[in-house]
């Protein structure tokens, strides 16, 4: 039997939050005409070192990873994307799965979190990608960014629509401007941007989540690694 350990009420999109500032407004524009720049997206990625597959539907990204993977040992790195695929569920029927937000009856966060470093692929998602082809994830355990860089035969990073900015900066901005306080929100914790839900404002709270900011500028080295893109959005 399973629980989920890490998901709390559960929120949608930044638009469903009323996130009000101009930036947010125009990140979240640029992610709905994304469609329209996939190409250019696509480009910079794949000159940046990643193979990357696009997709149209959610549905079509699990069925690829689904026949992608097999057989395996599948680590994940805590993702509101992955949940939402529901890929714990469904390649857990042919692959030995651990996920921080799937813990067993007498297991933690971090004894799950530790196992996902030790497995052969790894699947998580990023907080912002930018039209230029860098990915920028916030963390505040480290799980996710540590998964996500070495040690595994293959890294997969599965990203929607809402995610794409136009510049690093606009990434790096959205990462801790949207979200880090919808994840904030979406964990309960007591933080300003938690309370108020419009932007990150830098707290030295004990339950602040942003203690990493990881850029990947180009594929690490000595690992294979997948960009998933959905013109759908997708986690927070
Ligand atoms: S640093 Fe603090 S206020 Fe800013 S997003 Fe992170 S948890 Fe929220």
């Amino acid at each position: 039997m399973v629980k989920q350990c890490w998901i709390l009420p559960s929120v949608s999109h930044p638009e469903d939050l009323a996130i009000v500032s101009g930036k947010a407004k125009e990140l979240q524009l640029i992610g709905r005409e994304a469609k329209m720049n996939s190409k250019k997206l696509i480009r910079s990625l794949e000159s940046n070192g990643y193979s990357v597959t696009y997709f149209e539907r959610k549905a079509s990204a699990v069925d690829y990873l689904n026949n992608e993977i097999d057989q395996k040992t599948v680590g994940f790195g805590d993702s509101g994307t992955l949940v939402e695929m529901k890929l714990f569920e469904i390649l857990g029927e042919h692959n030995s799965v651990v996920d921080p937000q799937h813990c067993g009856e007498n297991e933690s966060f971090l004894e799950v979190a530790k196992k996902c470093l030790a497995t052969e692929v790894f699947l998580t998602s990023v907080n912002a990608v930018s039209e230029t082809g860098e990915l920028v994830n916030i963390d505040g355990t480290g799980n996710r960014i540590a998964g996500s860089l070495f040690g595994h035969k293959k890294v997969y990073f599965v990203i929607g629509v809402n995610k794409l900015t136009a510049t690093l900066e606009d990434a790096i901005w959205r990462a801790k401007n949207i979200a880090a306080p919808l994840n904030a929100r979406r964990l309960g914790i007591r933080t300003p941007c938690a309370h108020k839900g419009n932007r990150c404002y830098d707290c030295s709270s004990p339950e602040r989540i942003c203690n990493g900011l990881m850029i990947y500028y180009k594929k690490m080295s000595n690992i294979e690694v997948e960009v998933i893109l959905v013109d759908e959005a997708l986690g927070l």
